[in-house]
Formats: C-alpha cells, structure tokens, sequence
C-alpha cells in the first residue's frame, strides 16, 4: 500500500535547493484561498514591493514566474529575442550554455564569449566581442554561476553592454540575497532568479525584473512571443497595475505565500546584513576546507561566499563519501557538473543553510570521512580553524 510521504530532514549544503527555513514552510501551509480574492491580490502587490527591496530596483515588471529558475531564464529569453538578433553570450559554466540554447531555438544568433571554467567573465573579451559584433542586440551573462563557484562583475558588464546600446539579461539565481545584486545601480534591463538559492524558499517560482527599455522591446516586438505562458505582454494583464487583474493561469497561491515569507525574512535581516553573513560562513568554511587539504578552483577575488566548489583529496571516491555523507549524516553537498564533474565537490552555504552550525557539521563529516581513505590529516585542526575563523 502506498502511504504518505515523509521525506528524512536533511541538511541542504548542495547548489540547492538550500534548506528552507520552518516560517516559510509554515506559511506555505496556510489555507489556500482564490487567486483572484482580494486578499491575495494584496499579498501580490506586496510580493512585488518585496521583490523590487531584494533585487534593489524601482521597476514596476518585478514579479515571480510561477515556475522554477530556468523558466525566469526563458522568460527573459522568449520575450527579447526576435528571430534573426544577435545575442553575446558569456559563458563560464553550465548555465552560460544553457542562455546560448536558448538563444539559438528562438532563431537567434549566439555570439558566445568563452571563458574558462572557474572563472569570472572577462570584461575586456566581452569588449572585443561586441566591437567585432556591432548588431548585437543583447549582451547576457550569469552574475553568479553556481556550477563553478564564480561571481562576475555584474556592474562592469552592464556598463560595457550600455556603451554598445545592448540590452542586458542577467541570471541572478543564486546571487540574489547572497551576495550584491543591485539591479537599478547596474542598469541591467532584465533579471531572473529563483526562490531555492539564497531566498531558502522552497523550489518552483522565478522572480523576474524588467526595466521599461526591456518593457518597450517585447510590447514592439514584430512577431509575437514565441511561448504563450510566458510572454510578459499577457502575464502583465494579471501581475500588472490597476483594479483589472484578469486570469491568465491560477497562480501557486501557496508556494507564493512562501517566497512572501522568505521575503520578509530577508527584510527583517537587511540586505548587507545576509551578504555579511554568507561571507562570514564562507570565510570559517573556507578555513575548515583547506586545514583538511582541499583549494578552491575560483581565484579568491571572484570567488562566490554561497557555492563553494572545491578540489577533492587523491584518491578519494568522490560519489562514495557524498553518499556516506548523505547516509549517515543527512547532509548533501553537491557533485561537479559537466567538465567539472568528478572533480570538484560544490558546497552550498546559501541562505538560512549558511550559518556556523551547518559549516561545522560539514567540516567535521567530512573530515570523519575523508579519514578512511588514505588522505593525510591531522585531527582537529580543521575544526580549531573553523573556531578561529569565527573568532
Ligand atoms: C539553479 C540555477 C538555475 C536554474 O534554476 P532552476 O530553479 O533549477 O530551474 C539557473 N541559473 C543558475 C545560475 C542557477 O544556479
């Protein structure tokens, strides 16, 4: 017989999704009301409100897609490119790739600017790129590509992009409360993120933000958005201004009580206050990491405080100790990806998963577990680093 579900409690130290704080969990379990009742047109107006603090911007188009990170990724995609633009690409990582796909199924060109992994995107390549390339349209990049560890300089970007008149897309997924996203002072014309990052909200909803140049290009487009859920010209007629909301599909009412909540949580702590914090955690578990003999493939200037991907010990099995860890521990870390997999191990400190507890249960699993293999290390100091580091 089939019975309910009750999945183990684990500890979330992945690329997410990062542990979900008990209020956001509990205001998801509050009773579900009409998506069109004034009561929850309240909680949207104020879910926007909340949105425009966390992404640090005044425009009006800041709302969640009712689908996870990837979907806000298309959003932005399917509503700014037309068949035939040109779109610079940087790619740095997985998800780099991933804008290029899209770009070229909606009858785009990708111009794409290589970076290698682990590091930030060059500013001066993106330069050359859009000097050879002066149609482009769009520039898009990742601010933090959670399957290297990498943070790029959003506002040097955005600047480059600017000076070539292109529009840029940002992913904003796993930066957005961990660490500076400033979507106003940047100008980025248009940014997604995801609610399972560092909002430790649960999995499922895009926030997007769109400024009125990007606004303007997808109400002018020549030919209309190639997807019907997500272009913007028809989620607007329900997220949009005025008392006229009209159905365009039934909201996750529920799972938009929660990113209510995480929003919250974010404002009662402040911004600075959670970037603080994941630096403060990232610096104690960088200490406990490398007293245990692993470095960090990111150089430390671009390095994320969120996604740690470090090198794994010789002669360790990588996927037999995340397992253990997983077993005996409940805690999840995560497995490099594409060229990385194998080689690296991605540790999560991101939202209410990044606190001192969490990165002393990490050190100490994986110092207990690393200790059957054949790996040097001297007991304790990586937990006296860790103490240390806190100070
Ligand atoms: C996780 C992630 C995504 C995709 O989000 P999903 O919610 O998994 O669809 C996109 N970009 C980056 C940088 C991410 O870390």
């Amino acid at each position: 017989m089939y019975q309910s579900f009750n999945p183990t409690t684990r500890t979330l130290m992945g690329p997410g999704p990062s542990d979900v704080n008990p209020r956001i969990l509990s205001a998801m379990g509050k009773p579900t009301i009409g998506h069109l009742d004034p009561e929850f047109i309240r909680l949207m107006d104020e879910l926007k409100g909340l949105l425009q603090f966390a992404f640090r911007t005044r425009n009006e188009l800041t709302i969640p897609i009712s689908a996870p990170g990837s979907a806000g990724m298309e959003t932005c995609f399917v509503n700014l490119v037309s068949p035939g633009d040109k779109v610079v690409v940087c790619q740095n990582g997985v998800f780099g790739s991933r804008m290029a796909d899209n770009v070229r199924r909606l009858g785009g060109e990708a111009v794409i600017v290589e970076q290698e992994w682990g590091r930030a995107v060059d500013p001066e390549a993106l330069q050359k790129a859009l000097k050879a390339n002066p149609g482009a349209k769009i520039v898009a990049f990742v601010h933090a590509e959670t399957s290297t560890g990498a943070r790029s300089d959003a506002r040097q970007l955005c600047e480059i992009a600017r000076q070539s008149d292109c529009l840029t897309i940002v992913d904003c997924v796993t930066s957005l409360a961990g660490c500076d996203v400033d979507i106003d002072g940047w100008g980025a014309d248009a940014v997604y993120s995801g609610t399972q990052k560092c909002l430790s909200c649960a999995p499922g909803l895009s926030p997007v933000s769109f400024n009125e140049r990007a606004v303007e290009v997808f109400k002018n487009r020549q030919t209309p958005v190639s997807s019907w859920f997500l272009d913007l010209n028809l989620v607007m007629g329900y997220w949009g201004e005025g008392q006229t909301r009209a159905y365009h599909h039934t909201a996750p009412v529920n799972a938009l009580y929660g990113l209510h909540e995480a929003l919250l949580i974010l404002s009662e702590e402040g911004l600075e206050a959670s970037w603080q914090r994941h630096t403060s955690n990232h610096l104690a578990l960088r200490a406990g990491l490398e007293a245990l003999g692993m470095s960090f493939i990111v150089p430390e200037p671009e390095r994320l405080t969120q996604l740690n991907a470090v090198t794994i010990p010789e002669g360790v099995d990588e996927a037999a100790v995340r397992k253990q860890l997983l077993q005996q521990f409940n805690l999840e870390i995560g497995a490099g990806l594409g060229s990385l997999a194998g080689k690296v191990w991605r540790i999560g400190l991101m939202g209410y998963a990044s606190n001192p507890k969490n990165v002393m249960l990490c050190v100490n699993a994986l110092e207990a577990v690393l200790s059957q293999y054949n790996v040097h290390i001297n007991r304790g100091e990586a937990t006296a680093a860790v103490l240390a580091a806190y100070g």
